[in-house]
């Protein structure tokens, strides 16, 4: 490969923006158009198929950064209710990331297309927040650092650090307008002290004539509340909300699986096209997360929302690799993703236990193009899935 077919790729890595879900955030369910979207990903899916692509890349385009396992609310869906996960945090002695651990890894942030913030927390729960916002800023080039928020905890010192600084996106996880509904799904949490915030970063948006942070609504459905979807088109286009992303609520518990919107697929579709047609007169871009796109295009093979892992059973590795036909065009975070952990240990998406390296041993450098993350892109390009990929909720190698 000659040094501008490399150069192409680099260029085409930036720009190449994909739709997963991701079990804490769905942070990078992009609020790009899905033309542009799904273009540079052929391309992509081709790059890697044809060339030697698979050996080194020069750095990961999205990061995201586990800052914290920590949060101030107890929401009814969250997977941090489960037994298992409970018992994982209480044992864990890593809850939040620390600082001089980013400084000493700022080189990773500099030309990231994506930083996200949040994975198994809130982030604004973190007692350095600022601090780390201000860190990282200082480290990138560019607006790079998104992060979704519960939007309870923002404080007028934040908001104006936050308006100030690299960060690109902020989404609030607004999951129903209706008290009674809002109380019932996230226990506590202030709806007017909510709006109130995002009133003042728009304040503040404007005061100091910045077009950043944009704002995205991030609402998570169940059955009762998807009737809301068309009306928070309405909130978007009030509060100035870009887009809005409509994710399926997952059902870890049993005794929550009447609530999934498998049981309301009429309903979804419904309230899916009037809120296009909505979103399409006041501006507001409705994108749709995996699941509720499988719900809308009326997929047999609805993979993300069967209701087999309402148990939650803690996640085991399998134990061997297993072969899934065109894997590439199915997973990509080999050659884009970094997900680190509090404790530094790095992998390539939110739901993998295969393990690439961990950030207190070695540079970022050498683990993102290290054995482990090489070998990982060899398999993928062999279609072989590594037993660590198997049975996680990304369906890619359900068995
Ligand atoms: S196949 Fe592996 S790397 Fe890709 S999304 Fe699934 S668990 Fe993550």
């Amino acid at each position: 490969m000659n040094s501008a077919h490399k150069r192409s790729i680099t260029f085409l890595n930036r720009f190449f923006l994909y739709n997963r879900i991701c079990l804490a955030c769905k942070t990078l369910n992009t609020v790009l158009s899905k033309g542009m979207y799904s273009t540079f990903r052929k391309i992509k899916i081709f790059l890697i198929k044809h060339t030697s692509f698979d050996i080194t890349v020069k750095e990961p385009a999205n990061i995201q950064l586990s800052i914290n396992k920590t949060c101030n609310l107890q929401c009814t869906f969250c997977a941090r209710q489960t037994s298992h996960i409970r018992e994982q945090l209480a044992s864990d002695a890593n809850l939040e990331m620390q600082i001089e651990f980013l400084k000493k890894n700022s080189g990773l942030f500099k030309e990231a297309d994506y930083i996200n913030l949040a994975a198994d927390g809130e982030p604004l729960f973190h007692p350095e927040i600022k601090n780390i916002i201000e860190t990282i800023s200082a480290a990138s080039k560019k607006n790079n650092i998104i992060f979704v928020t519960n939007g309870t905890l923002f404080t007028d010192d934040l908001i104006d650090s936050i308006v100030r600084s690299r960060i690109m996106e902020v989404h609030f996880s607004i999951d129903s307008l209706d008290r009674e509904n809002s109380q019932f799904i996230r226990p506590g949490a202030d709806m007017d002290r909510i709006i109130d915030s995002i009133k003042k970063i728009n304040e503040k948006k404007k005061k100091l004539t910045s077009t950043f942070p944009v704002l995205v609504m991030r609402p998570t459905f169940i059955s009762q509340t998807i009737g809301e979807l068309p009306s928070m088109i309405d909130f978007c286009a009030k509060h100035g909300f870009s887009s809005i992303l409509v994710q399926n609520m997952q059902i870890y518990k049993k005794e929550l699986a009447e609530y999934s919107l498998v049981n309301s697929k009429e309903l979804v579709r419904n309230n899916i096209s009037m809120a296009k047609d909505k979103g399409w007169q006041c501006g507001v871009e409705v994108v749709l997360d995996a699941g509720v796109e499988n719900i809308e295009q009326q997929d047999p093979d609805s993979i993300l929302i069967d209701l087999d892992n309402t148990d939650a059973e803690p996640d085991g590795i399998n134990d061997h690799d297993i072969m899934v036909a065109d894997l590439t065009k199915k997973c990509v975070f080999p050659w884009d993703f970094m997900l680190v952990q509090t404790n530094g240990d790095v992998y390539p998406c939110c739901f993998s236990m295969y393990l690439l390296g961990n950030l207190y041993e070695e540079t970022w450098e050498d683990i993102w193009n290290g054995p482990r993350a090489v070998a990982l892109r060899k398999k993928f390009k062999k279609n072989i899935l590594p037993k660590e990929c198997v049975n996680k909720p990304c369906g890619i190698g359900r068995v």
